[in-house]
């Protein structure tokens, strides 16, 4: 099973987890993260919403995953204002229930 350089997490225990191990693990798992969000419906633009029938699978894993490929998109179209919102957006996402020292 492919597991991260980084961190040595696998795609289940990300899932399991709700957490990302690592930012590696974003680039590691790419491919699984797209076709996860897939089977959530969600491919196309990031609204931040979504219908009410898949309310009851959104999880933060899903609005990161999204978010980095989001960010990969923008980058790719070297659109930095939003690459650096998307970001932004992650940081809250990955940092959101902990405090880090430094960063502010
Ligand atoms: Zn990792």
């Amino acid at each position: 099973m492919k597991c991260c350089s980084v961190c040595g997490c696998t795609f289940d225990q990300i899932v399991k987890s709700q957490r990302i191990g690592c930012a590696e693990c974003y680039y590691t798992f790419a491919e699984e993260f797209r076709a996860t969000l897939e089977t959530y419906g969600i491919s196309g633009e990031y609204k931040g919403s979504l219908p009410k029938r898949l309310k009851g699978y959104r999880s933060t894993l899903v609005d990161r995953m999204t978010m980095q490929i989001k960010l990969e998109e923008a980058v790719a179209a070297e659109d930095y204002e939003k690459a650096a919102l998307y970001r932004d957006y992650l940081k809250v996402l990955n940092h959101g229930t902990e405090i880090k020292d430094g960063q502010q």
